[in-house]
């Protein structure tokens, strides 16, 4: 008889799973700051702003709501969240509250939808760091369509059609995410409608990763459901445009045509996670309703989101690397190719090389591109440009301290000091 703590009975799908890249590099960037180390964080991508103080009033008004909710969720969440996508995609699609699913993080209805939904996972490479491992750890195979750089990294219709084509009658569930991470690119209505209609075409489920659709840094997001909508779940939530990632609540909508894989998904959920907890639902409807508080706050945060990542990019492309120019959200994808040969004089060769070496010798927390289905030989990295005070810096915003050069060191001297370690250490 084996003893039970013996190895050979971890499942196959995990055995040797890490922990996520972005969590670990978070905890050994903690782990070096309580060790008196300087780190700069941009490794992990969480807002840097606080919670509207609305929602946090809202939070605090139903703190002695205990009741399990029902396995869909709330039903005024429901309808707030569908009125919300209503009015953000426009068209005449009449989405309502039983079109919508809640859960604890939009992570978790992804992996959901991976065990429920049977098929091929199609991922642009680069894509978010835990969208491959799910598949992984479900037993579904991952096939990474190929990105250019200079497409900013966006999926080329063209390459999901090829992919299609090779073996037509697979089912396929295609995640895209836009704004990116890890890229901050997005695309345009007219690229949305073009993969729409190659995913049509060859009936590809598309997940459209929405979450950063708030942090358009102009505030003009487009979602592929307006040119797909039969095809298309919309997945948000709280975690990044509120500010809101550890209260983990995530939401689906689907298309009336779906309802089957919504069903099939809540029978997984009310088996495993149950509900979403019930005073974060609460307070979610306030988020999702948009007031007028809601909306100064989220033209804030792109302003400065956009003028941060602005800056960010000029002095990376000044400095020699290449790098997409960033649209939405709060991450970059530098490029250190053009230093390879620097690097490689210096022992550095390949990402993970080069994000551990950087740590050690500058303190800067990046994540290789390797854990975003780069190949590991590439000397590609994600930043996220979030290591600074996200209410300071709303607040500096609203009292007119300008988003130039001299603003931006004041708001975020930390991303601003971490940008020219990196520059530096590729000279
Ligand atoms: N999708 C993307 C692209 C993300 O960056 C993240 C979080 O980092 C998630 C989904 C998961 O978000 P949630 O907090 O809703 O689980």
């Amino acid at each position: 008889m084996r003893p039970v703590h013996d190895r050979v009975s971890l499942n196959l799908q995990v055995r040797g799973l890490r922990p996520s890249a972005t969590v670990s590099i978070n905890e050994r960037s903690n782990a070096m700051l309580a060790a008196g180390e300087q780190v700069f964080k941009l490794g992990l991508g969480e807002s840097p702003f606080p919670v509207p103080p609305s929602v946090v009033a809202a939070l605090r008004a139903h703190a002695a709501r205990k009741e399990y909710m029902p396995v869909r969720g709330l039903p005024a969440l429901r309808d707030a969240v569908a009125a919300y996508h209503r009015r953000r995609i426009g068209g005449d699609r009449a989405y309502c509250g039983d079109d919508v699913l809640v859960g604890p993080g939009s992570k978790e209805l992804m992996f959901i939808t991976q065990l429920a939904f049977y098929g091929d996972l199609v991922l642009p490479a680069p894509a978010w760091v835990s969208y491959s491992p799910q598949a992984r750890i479900i037993g579904r195979q991952v096939v990474w369509a190929p990105t250019r750089a200079e497409d900013g990294w966006r999926l080329a219709p063209a390459e999901l059609d090829a992919l299609c084509r090779r073996d037509p009658g697979r089912p396929r569930l295609l995640i895209l995410n836009y704004p990116s991470n890890p890229t901050g690119c997005t695309y345009s209505v007219e690229a949305l409608a073009e993969i729409a209609a190659v995913a049509r075409r060859h009936g590809v489920l598309v997940i459209s990763d929405e979450i950063y659709g708030e942090l358009h840094h102009d505030g003009a997001h487009a979602s592929i459901a307006a040119a797909y909508p039969e095809g298309t779940i919309i997945s948000s939530g709280l975690s990044k445009w509120c500010g809101a990632g550890g209260w983990r609540l995530g939401t689906f909508l689907f298309p009336r045509e779906l309802s089957w894989l919504r069903d099939a998904m809540t029978a997984v959920a009310s088996e495993t996670y149950t509900s979403t907890s019930a005073p974060i639902q609460c307070a979610a409807v306030t988020a999702f309703e948009c007031g007028p508080q809601l909306e100064d706050y989220l033209v804030r945060s792109r302003a400065i989101l956009r003028a941060l990542g602005r800056w960010c990019r000029a002095r990376l492309v000044a400095g020699g690397l290449d790098c997409a120019a960033p649209e939405g959200g709060f991450y970059l994808f530098p490029d250190l190719t053009p230093a390879a040969e620097r690097l490689r004089a210096r022992g550095i060769v390949g990402g993970e090389a080069l994000c551990e070496r950087l740590l050690a010798d500058t303190g800067v927390a990046i994540l290789p591109g390797g854990e975003f289905g780069r190949p590991a030989g590439e000397l590609t990295a994600r930043l996220a440009y979030v290591d600074f005070d996200g209410e300071a810096a709303l607040a500096a915003h609203a009292a007119g301290v300008a988003l130039d050069e001299a603003g931006l060191w004041r708001i975020a001297p930390r991303v601003l000091a971490a940008i020219e370690r990196l520059v530096d250490y590729a000279r």
